[in-house]
């Protein structure tokens, strides 16, 4: 008899082969800048872990309390018997972060897009798509029984074409939702929001925005793109974003009018039939939003570094691509010469991975490097200098 399973060990020799497998690195403890990976000591510069929170006094600290008071788990999906005062609280402080009407915690970013974005649409709907959206919202898109759309990258003379023509659809759409990723975590730039909610309002479109790597790093106190831009809520209906990055816990979260909040909880599966949140999880989310609110510095540092760090890669003479955040892509050609490139860095003491095809263009293989406010400035000098000696060592400089 055929081995049914013979297709699991062929696809995955061929991702050897092409060098586009994930080789997982383990980390020995905290993700803290210096941390111990496979048994060495090297400095982080990968993680989206971008203000250190996730080692942060007071998120432990509430952790472990919440666990004295209220156990390792919820118990149950939040529609049953999973809601517990820490969720509620959770959703109030974020709202108010936000200075949003209302916010809803789902398990996680993923599944806050796969959760939502089928509901927003259906048959006889539309969905325009920048075409670098993450993956999470490629999903939530491909799971809505709506008509889909893509436009050019960033690019709002395009999405506005999309739009006209939508106009002209016969019989006329019910619904038209824009979705767009705020920062692009791929290469870090910023969605042009205001022209892109401009366009919405213009053509009676509904704006939905994945602010997942823009939260604790734009705008004021790290309160993400809606602000960074100043935009209402009229013009932005849908500002999405994850506990797992700058916040530094888990969990994704959405924030808009009340009447989003109550249809997304009533309808969104995701968020009906998985298991809420763990107490610790909610009671370090919530401190997370204390200390972004106390504590502006973590967000001054790390556009402090960024800033150094670019400026010095670009002088060492590295394509370092669009990126206007602390996300930076160190964009070196094909998936082979990436992966020399990290493995030599990781020699030098510097953890950093390669990003390739197809989270990436085959061609535009990369070093993807996220800045942490966590950092010394000795930190980042020595980031430079590992880039420096690295990539004269493979000619790449
Ligand atoms: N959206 C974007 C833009 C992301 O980068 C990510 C995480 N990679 C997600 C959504 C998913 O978030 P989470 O990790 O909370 O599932």
């Amino acid at each position: 008899m055929r081995d049914p399973t013979s297709f699991l060990g062929q696809e995955y020799r061929e991702l050897v082969d092409a060098a586009t497998d994930w080789k997982l690195r383990v980390l020995e403890g905290p993700s803290t800048p210096w941390c111990e990976i496979d048994g060495r000591r090297v400095l982080m510069l990968c993680s989206n872990n971008y203000l250190g929170l996730s080692n942060h006094p007071k998120l432990r600290e509430a952790a472990i309390a919440a666990i004295r008071t209220h156990g390792v788990g919820s118990g149950s999906v939040r529609p049953i018997a999973g809601t517990m005062d820490l969720h509620m609280e959770l959703e109030r402080r974020l709202a108010r972060f936000k200075r949003a009407e209302a916010s809803l915690v789902y398990q996680s970013g993923f599944a806050t897009n796969a959760g939502l974005i089928p509901q927003l649409v259906g048959e006889g709907d539309l969905v325009i798509s920048d075409e670098l959206n993450h993956g999470s919202i490629i999903d939530g898109v491909r799971l809505a029984r709506a008509e889909r759309a893509v436009y050019h990258h960033a690019d709002p003379t395009d999405l506005d074409r999309v739009l006209v023509g939508a106009e002209a659809h016969a019989p006329a759409y019910r619904r038209i939702l824009i979705i767009t990723d705020g920062v692009f975590s791929m290469d870090g730039d910023i969605a042009p929001l205001d022209r892109i909610a401009a366009l919405g309002h213009d053509h009676g479109a509904m704006v939905y925005v994945d602010d997942a790597h823009g939260e604790g790093v734009l705008g004021p106190d790290g309160r993400g793109i809606v602000a960074h831009f100043g935009l209402g809520r009229d013009r932005v209906q849908v500002e999405m974003g994850t506990f797992s990055k700058a916040f530094g816990v888990v969990g994704g979260h959405i924030s808009g009018s009340r009447d989003l909040v109550n249809f997304a909880y009533n309808k969104s599966r995701t968020w009906l039939l998985s298991g809420s949140h763990p107490p610790p999880v909610a009671a370090a989310c919530l401190a997370a939003i204390d200390v972004l609110e106390q504590e502006g510095e973590h967000v001054r540092r790390l556009w402090d570094h960024t800033r150094r760090f670019k400026a010095a890669l670009r002088d060492l003479g590295y394509d370092i691509g669009v990126s206007a955040t602390p996300i930076t892509p160190v964009i070196v050609g094909d998936s082979h010469r990436a992966k020399a490139l990290s493995d030599a860095l990781l020699d030098l003491g510097l953890f950093a991975l390669p990003i390739v095809h197809p989270m990436v263009a085959k061609d535009k293989a990369r070093i993807r490097t996220i800045m942490n406010a966590a950092l010394t400035d000795e930190d980042v000098g020595f980031a430079i200098t590992a880039f420096e000696k690295a990539g004269r060592s493979l000619k790449l400089i």
